[in-house]
Formats: C-alpha cells, structure tokens, sequence
C-alpha cells in the first residue's frame, strides 16, 4: 500500500514524523508537507506563482505552498502512481465542528479525496501535547484496517484523540460534527514602530457537544471518527430560498 502522508503544520513538526514513522509499518509513505505551518490555510491553492518542491535530509519533501499544494502536487504530478490513501497530520490541536473549514490539516486529506483518495485527517486534542505516538497509532491502525477491509465508498475521514496514552484511549465512535460559539474577537496590539496590528482571537467553546458529535466523544476519551462530505448544499432550503428570490 501506497501512503502519501502530509499536514499543515510543518514538515519539521514533530506529529508528521511520528505519523510517517507508524505508517510504515502498514505501507510505503512519501511525506510532502509545506516548509512552513500554514495552520488555518483551509483548502486554499496558490494560483500566483510557481512551487519549489525540495527533499529534507530525513527524506521529507517540502514545498513552499499550502496543505492543498502539497498534495495537488504530489498526486498530480510528482508521484509515479496514484497514492492508496493520504493521511494530514498528526495535527497539534484539535479539529472538530467548525474548526473543520478552517483547517490546513482536513484541506490536505480533502484534496487528496477530491482526487479519488481515500483520505484520513488526524489530530491530537491538546495544543499542550508533546507525544503524538497514541494518534499515530490510531492513525496506523485506522491505515490497516483499510487494508484489510477496504471500505467501499470514497471516504473522508476526520479524526480527533484525546492526549492521553494509546492504553487509556476508550475506544473509537464514530461521530458527527459539533458546533463551536462564534470566535473571540480580534486582539489588537502596537507593533514596535507603533502601528496598530490585529491578531485573529481564538475558536469559540463547544456550543453543540451534545450526543454524538465529535466533542462529546473526545471529552469521554474516545477517539471520534466523522466521515466528512463537501457538497455544502443545504436542500432544505432550496425551496423557500426558491420561493423568497421569485417574489
Ligand atoms: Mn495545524
């Protein structure tokens, strides 16, 4: 099996290695992540100038672009074949609800299903964590059960675990997404030549954390799996947005 791993966070970040080390074990990986964390950079594609795609002593690839570039490119030009699974992460924090349109982590494994990839995004709950090893774990095992029993529709998945020892992980639901609060409002702050600069604030509180989404599965020490689609459509309201535009 065939594993193209990137993320969002970095080539040199410490989750990547430790999601390229555990997939070996289950297949052959090629890591091609962006040179620089580019957390937040959602499925965004650079359009504006060309891509350098360089290899890191470790045999990393990194390229100066985005989650999406790396895998856009890998897939479509750099890899001799078609990968047979692209798995983001280990991210550093988690992605869950609403964080899911933001995140480089989701984008990266978005592309590669836009692509006809069976795609996994994994990421850790906790922006303290040091040791990633639980949820490359998770991620190596979620990569070989694939192998054994391949699924059979074209799957996007999300994954969150809990930071907390592979041992003491409950076990895996599979769930929807919850729903965060609005974000915190930009925090404004003086640079040294006294020009005012904005920091985007961060992701709101858990607003829908209720059964089966993804927070609540998390906060119980679960590992949260929510298969992911990208058709945003809201046919609920095709008719009375049908309805309000004739009048
Ligand atoms: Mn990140």
């Amino acid at each position: 099996m065939r594993i193209l791993v990137s993320n969002d966070d970095g080539y040199f970040a410490p989750g990547i290695a430790a999601l390229a080390e555990a997939l070996q074990e289950v297949g052959d990986v090629t890591v091609v992540a962006p040179e620089r964390d580019r957390s937040g950079a959602s499925n965004s594609l650079t359009l504006d100038r060309p891509l350098s795609l360089r290899r890191a002593a470790n045999g990393f690839h990194f390229v100066n672009g985005t989650p999406t570039d790396c895998v856009h490119l890998a897939v479509t030009g750099m890899l001799d074949h078609l990968p047979d699974m692209v798995v983001s992460g280990v991210n550093h924090g988690a992605n869950m609800g609403d964080d899911t349109i933001y995140s480089g982590t989701v984008a990266a494994a978005t592309e590669g299903f836009l692509l006809g990839v069976p795609a996994i995004a994994v990421s850790l709950v906790s922006k303290a964590a040091t040791d990633f090893s639980a949820a490359a774990r998770v991620a190596r095992d979620l990569a070989e059960r694939f192998t054994r029993v391949p699924f059979q529709h074209p799957v996007l998945l999300n994954v969150n675990v809990p930071d907390r020892p592979y041992e003491e992980l409950r076990g895996i639901r599979v769930t929807r997404l919850g729903k965060r609060h609005k974000a915190e409002p930009v925090i404004r702050s003086t640079t040294p030549r006294n020009e005012t600069v904005y920091w985007v604030g961060a992701a709101g509180q858990a607003a829908d954390a209720g059964e089966g989404t993804d927070f609540q599965a998390v906060a119980e020490g679960f590992v949260s799996v929510t298969p992911l689609q990208i058709d945003l459509t809201h046919n609920g309201l095709i008719s009375s947005v049908a309805e309000w535009v004739g009048r």
